[in-house]
């Protein structure tokens, strides 16, 4: 029997069966702009063979005005109904499902062009909307109704129609940006008329037999949001309006509270869908922070859901349901929630990606294939570049010796594992301990490899990371400076006021890990929810907590500071850095950038200002640490070059600059994949 019945039980909606609970949930990730019709089908068709009971596609506008940027993808005309058949075939060829998202992005559309209920410009975006008028709404209308009816055409099995994260549809339903008095707006019956008209039209255009979902913000997060009583009212209304499914929104996207991040609590979100459950009777799907098969399995038998959506953990592995119905969850690579080549890519124009996966999104360009020709190769580091390269390199039918000089694997991702916010770290390494076991791989932990340990191999990964960088400060040799590694993995003690040297990522992390002595909030949903805010939306409109966050009080006072006059935290996440600060900020952290280091004394650190070293200040602390970057750890790379011998130098040990673990682990699988 599965250890995951309610996972695996299949989904009767009438018409057709769903194989499994488990959907893949839209993501944006830059594919369908390519053009390139059979990278995009052939994205989608892996991850139908890996399972998934029925896939959403990223959102397509169902006009040009609704698009989410100038160009992006949607079905706007009959004629792009031919390349969504090439997917639909390739998906269906797998024995899989699909569904098209119609996505209009009302006011949240980057172009002076967009348009919405009222001309209230959202905090996100520089446009405000052009308010439609009556025309202008019917257009909306019959375009998401046309859009589903091409959806149909081109072999969809159904449409998601896009209702929250603030969206067009979502701006219709509150007063924070629907201002009207028409028949559109005022009362909450006319302000979900445009809704539940877009619902009742998309089903006449598409008949019977054909799935809509119908994604419903739950939980607005935002002030004005809509109250509990309206979101149920809502529900029933699209149910009633002809959707199959209705599946749950968490937050709008100008939310200023978390939805998805890493030290968002793993299924943060579920209470808020199991609130719907007994008030409508069409299937209800939860989602957001749900990412390994034990997750899902527990939102389902604890009634929260009927089923549960996944996106994220489709890019980190496409085969998550099969190794799930296999019992071989723990090989399943996972999806840690840092949003570094997924949506960090999106919003930087570039195709998605996972830091776990480079091949998500470039499947027709990085394909693991067997070696020719069978070689011995050593790796020489097991952190995130030399696990990726060992691996693929084992996958290909290479002997592969691994060399760590710690007692354990995971590298610099060890210390990630310690940050209140960044457990989902543990399992990365957990995974990478699980495929090195389950691949046929020769682990030497504790082993120093010089030149001599790797003769005899026909290939060397040179994979040694990094080492701390030394600033040179005057006076940092005092037994109350620490470096980073030390605060993070030695266990030290630390005193109550601490000056942090460098403002990086790590520096950021050290802060947090400072600022906290009990449990991480990502461990503890009240104490998370409290933190920032939520509550349940029968309190209040939008889930918002009337009292606001209640940070803990940190454990110490702490000081972050860096050389440049930059804003703080430039080098974070696009996605994610505005959390991070967030969250220093909630807990008094103080923030002094253009310093000069001038040296660190028994009770501090003195800086001064500008080209001119003036206005020195003692800044008092009991303990300093120094966060300042990295170095690479060339040894046995310089070794080996000075014996003439060829070696493949990657991550920290190539370019420790801006080093993180999403591009060693890419350089790892590339370099692995040309041997
Ligand atoms: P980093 O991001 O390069 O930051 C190094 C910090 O040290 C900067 O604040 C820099 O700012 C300062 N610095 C550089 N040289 C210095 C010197 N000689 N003396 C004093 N200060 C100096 O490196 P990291 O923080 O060690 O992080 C390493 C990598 O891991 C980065 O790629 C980072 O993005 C990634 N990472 C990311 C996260 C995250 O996104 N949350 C978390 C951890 C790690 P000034 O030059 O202005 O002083
Ligand atoms: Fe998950 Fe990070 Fe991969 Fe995105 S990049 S899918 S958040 S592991």
């Amino acid at each position: 029997m599965s250890s995951y019945p309610h996972l695996f039980a299949p989904l009767d909606l009438g018409f057709t069966v769903l194989g499994n609970r488990i959907l893949m949930g839209s993501m944006h990730t830059g594919l369908e702009e390519t053009g390139d019709w059979n990278r995009i089908a052939t994205f989608y068709a892996e991850r139908a063979s890996g399972g998934v009971g029925l896939i959403v596609t990223g959102g397509m506008a169902p006009n040009r005005e609704g698009g989410v940027f100038p160009d992006a993808a949607g079905l706007y005309s009959d004629a792009d109904v031919a390349n969504h058949r090439v997917v639909t075939r390739r998906v269906h060829d797998e024995g899989g499902m699909i569904a098209m998202q119609i996505l209009h992005a009302g006011r949240y559309a980057y172009s002076a062009d967009c348009v919405g209920p009222s001309p209230v410009r959202s905090p996100i975006s520089p446009f405000p909307p052009n308010q439609l008028d009556e025309d202008g709404i019917e257009k909306q209308i019959a375009d998401m109704a046309t859009a589903a009816g091409r959806a149909l055409e081109a072999g969809y099995d159904g449409v998601e129609i896009m209702g929250s994260e603030g969206y067009f549809l979502n701006q219709f339903l509150v007063t924070r940006t629907n201002r009207r008095t028409d028949r559109w707006g005022g009362s909450y019956e006319n302000r979900m008329r445009l809704p539940v008209e877009v619902v009742r039209r998309v089903r006449r255009t598409v008949g019977d037999g054909f799935i809509i979902i119908y994604r419903l913000s739950m939980i607005d997060l935002v002030p004005e949001g809509s109250s509990w009583a309206e979101v149920v009212t809502l529900a029933r209304a699209v149910e009633d309006a002809g959707a199959t499914i209705i599946n749950t929104g968490i937050g709008w996207h100008e939310a200023r509270i978390p939805t998805i991040a890493t030290s968002v609590p793993r299924r943060a979100f579920a209470w808020v869908t199991k609130k719907l459950m007994d008030e409508v009777s069409v299937p209800v799907i939860a989602s957001n922070r749900i990412n390994t098969p034990e997750v899902a399995e527990a939102v389902l038998s604890e009634g929260c859901a009927d089923m549960v959506s996944m996106a994220r953990p489709f890019l980190a592995d496409p085969s998550f349901a099969a190794k799930a119905a296999r019992g071989e969850a723990k090989l399943i690579a996972p999806c840690i929630a840092c949003n570094q080549a997924c949506l960090d890519h999106v919003f930087s124009g570039e195709v998605s990606s996972c830091l776990v996966n480079p091949r998500a999104c470039h499947e027709t360009e990085l394909s693991i294939r067997p070696a020719e020709t069978p070689r011995r190769i050593a790796v020489v580091g097991a952190g995130p570049a030399g696990l990726s390269a060992a691996l693929v390199a084992s996958e290909r039918g290479h002997s592969v010796t691994l060399f760590e000089r710690d007692g354990r694997i995971g590298g610099q991702l060890n210390m990630a594992c310690a940050i209140p916010g960044k457990e989902e770290f543990r399992r990365l390494v957990d995974w990478y301990g699980a495929s090195v076991r389950a691949a046929d791989i020769e682990l030497r932990l504790g082993v120093v490899a010089d030149a001599r340990v790797v003769d005899g191999f026909d290939h060397v990964i040179v994979a040694t990371g990094v080492t701390p960088r030394d600033p040179g400060i005057p006076g940092q040799d005092q037994r109350h400076v620490l470096g980073y590694r030390d605060v993070l993995l030695g266990g030290v003690r630390v005193g109550r006021r601490v000056v942090i040297v460098g403002a990086g990522g790590i520096g950021f992390d050290v802060a947090e890990f400072l600022l906290r002595d009990g449990e991480s909030p990502t461990e503890n949903p009240t104490l998370w929810q409290t933190e920032w805010g939520i509550c349940d939306p029968s309190l209040a409109r939008g889930g918002l907590a009337p009292d606001g966050p209640r940070p803990h009080v940190p454990s110490r006072a702490v000081t972050l500071l860096q050389r440049k006059g930059a804003a703080f935290g430039r080098s974070l996440g696009k996605t994610t850095g505005w959390i991070h600060r967030t969250a220093l900020d909630m807990k008094g952290v103080r923030m002094i950038g253009g310093v000069n280091y001038e040296r660190i004394a028994a009770d501090g650190l003195c800086v001064s200002f500008g080209e001119a070293r003036e206005s020195g200040t003692h800044i008092e602390a009991d303990t300093v640490v120094i966060c300042a970057g990295q170095d690479p750890e060339r040894s046995l790379a310089d070794e080996l070059a000075g014996e003439g011998r060829a070696a493949h130098v990657i991550g920290g040990a190539d370019v420790a600059a801006e080093l993180d673990a999403k591009r060693a682990i890419d350089q790892g699988m590339r370099v692995a994949s040309a041997i």
